[in-house]
Parts: C-alpha cells; structure tokens; sequence
C-alpha cells in the first residue's frame, strides 16, 4: 500500500488544500478516510469536522445500471454537458464486485478518459474495502471532501447488482437508473425496487438502430411509471432515452434533474430528504460504534458465537440470545468503570 509511505499531511494543511480545491491534497484525504489504520481514523474524524461548514452545497445524483449498459460512456458524455454549465463536476465510483474479489466489473480500463483530463472535473475510481458498509460511509465521506473542495455535482456511480445502489440512494439526492432497450420486457428482469427508487430511467443506446427500440421501451417504461404510486417527493419519474455516441438526450436529462432540485426546493423535499439522509447517517454510524465497541471486549466475542450455535439450532430464540448479548455487554462496561 503505496500511501502508507507518504506521511500524513496535518488537519490544517489538509482542510486549507480542500478548501483551495488542491486536488492532490483532495485525492490524499480520500485515501486518508479510506485508510483503516486507527490513527488515519483520527485524523479523518477531525479533518470531517473541520470541513463539515462547507459541505451540502453541491447536487448530488447517483447513477446505477448493469454492466455494460454504458453507465461509465454515459457519464463522459453527461459529464461534459454539466461542466459546460460551468459546474465542477466530481464522480465517485462504488464497485462491489472488489468487494468480493479485488477484481473489477467496471474494468481496470481507464474510464471517462476525457473527463478526468479535464480540470473541471475530478474522477476517483473506488478503492476495494473489506465491506459493503464501510463502502458507503467512505463514499459519503468522499463526497463530502468533494463538496468543500468546490465540486457543485457529484456523480456517484454504481453497479447495480446488489446492495450498493440502496446505499446510494440513501446519499444522492437524484437517482438514475441505466437500462437497455429490450433487456427486460415489460419491466421483466428489472429488480422493482430498483425501478421504485428511481427519480428517472435512462434508455440508454438509443443511436442508430436501436433508436425505434428505445423509444418503444421509453413508452413502455413510462406507463409503468405511472402505475407505480407518487412517493414522497411528489415527482413522478421521467423516463427519457441517451446516446453517449451521439450526445443526443443528454441536455434532456440535465434539464430534467434541474427541473427536479427546482421543484422539491420549493416544495421542501430536498431539505427534508438532505435532514432525514443525516439522521439516518447518524443512526447507521452510532450503531456501527456500538458494533465496534463490543468487539473490544473479547470475551462478549466468544459469548457471541456461543449464542449464534444456540440460535442456529434454535435453542435459543434471537430475541432472547439478542437480550443476552446486550446485557452482557452492560456487565462488561460496569466491569470497566469499578
Ligand atoms: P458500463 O459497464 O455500464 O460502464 O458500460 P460502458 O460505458 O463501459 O459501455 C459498455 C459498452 O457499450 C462499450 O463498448 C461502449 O462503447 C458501448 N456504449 C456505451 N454507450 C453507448 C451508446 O450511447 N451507444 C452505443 N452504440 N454504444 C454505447
């Protein structure tokens, strides 16, 4: 691990290049929240505090689709678009096949070359991590780095192939969804939580040939929709189709999602969903200390396993083998303080 090497800027130095949108010293604080050395954890706690006041102020829009439906070509060519706005542009990338394997199905190529040549935007391909929460507490915090350096949207792109994109969801304020025209008829084949999640569903191919295809789905697709409940954001989901070979569709989905922040800004929704992703953050995060904490305590550790045997073959229900554990745990920290 290369970065060990490096010695670690201080929270000052780090916070005043984050603030100057020093993307070297950026890209070295995402390393640092990514480290799960102890001591970089410290050091990241506090730099996360320090630039808390100048986060939240970017759109942030998450996108997931299969691999190979062209969600890294999409975002080249949509990316190129919002930069043309004037906005700095940042894109995380989740990958949860390295989870698993190290390997890759984003693909060890380089993606969006063009895009991370450009100075008004900032690429960082994810980094494999030991678990699929610690994925999603590392990626917010990765946003938020991206926001005080002054990026105005940040993409956070997904596989969507499992529990990643609900994640996502829970960070992003706009989510879209890639599909292909003819890849699940009939909203066959789709996860249709997947579907219910999604602010828009983006055709995705649609140039040449394949233009009669999608816009068939695209019809097809949007009747769905209308099927589907309002949710809580009184938005009722777009379905559009793209071309990245083309660009065509691209201004389309841009305007769309402004048109969305526009629309839940005024009726409160965004602030409301920005206040609720907090909290639940909050709650997720206090739950994996607590998580952390008893497994400081080694002999909670063993005690633990003995109760998942007895729950296993049902000696013990899980609510009782549940009660247990906590109070064992009360025991441990009494144990501590006298
Ligand atoms: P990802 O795995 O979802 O990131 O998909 P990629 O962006 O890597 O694209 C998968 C393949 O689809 C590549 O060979 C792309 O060249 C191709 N592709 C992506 N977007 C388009 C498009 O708009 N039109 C056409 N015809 N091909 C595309």
């Amino acid at each position: 691990m290369k970065h060990l090497h490096k010695p670690r800027l201080d929270v000052k130095t780090f916070k005043e290049g984050i603030l100057s949108g020093d993307r070297s010293v950026l890209g070295q604080a995402i390393t640092l929240i990514e480290s799960n050395l102890n001591s970089d954890k410290v050091l990241a706690t506090g730099l996360l505090e320090k630039i808390l006041p100048h986060t939240g102020n970017a759109l942030r829009i998450g996108i997931t689709g299969a691999p190979g439906v062209g969600k890294s070509t999409f975002i080249e060519s949509f990316g190129k678009i919002i930069i043309g706005h004037g906005k700095k542009l940042a894109v995380l990338t989740i990958d949860p096949s390295s989870l698993a394997t190290k390997g890759s199905i984003l693909g060890d190529k380089t993606r969006m070359e063009e895009l991370s040549k450009n100075s008004m935007a900032y690429i960082r391909p994810s980094a494999s991590y030991n678990a699929l929460g610690g994925v999603a507490f590392k990626t917010r915090e990765a946003m938020l780095l991206c926001e005080a350096a002054g990026y105005e949207v940040v993409i956070i792109e997904t596989v969507g192939v499992g529990q990643s994109e609900v994640s996502v969801k829970g960070m992003v304020d706009f989510f879209l969804l890639l599909m292909l025209a003819g890849a699940g008829d009939d909203l066959q084949g789709i996860k249709k939580g997947i579907t219910e999640m999604a602010d828009a569903l983006i055709i995705t191919k649609a140039d040449g040939e394949n233009i009669k295809h999608a816009t068939a789905a695209q019809a097809t697709y949007q009747h769905a929709f209308h099927l589907l409940s309002k949710t809580e954001s009184e938005w009722q989901p777009v379905v559009l189709t793209s071309s990245a070979t083309t660009g065509a569709g691209m201004v389309d989905v841009w305007k769309m999602i402004l048109k969305y922040q526009h629309e839940t800004k005024s009726s409160g929704f965004f602030q409301r969903n920005r206040a609720l992703q907090n909290i639940i953050w909050f709650r997720e995060f206090f739950m994996q200390l607590l998580n952390a904490d008893i497994h400081k305590f080694q002999s909670l550790q063993k005690f633990q396993k003995e109760l998942e045997g007895s729950v296993a073959n049902q000696t013990v229900s899980a609510e009782t083998a549940a009660r247990e554990l906590l109070s064992a745990y009360h025991q441990s920290i009494k144990g501590i303080k006298s």
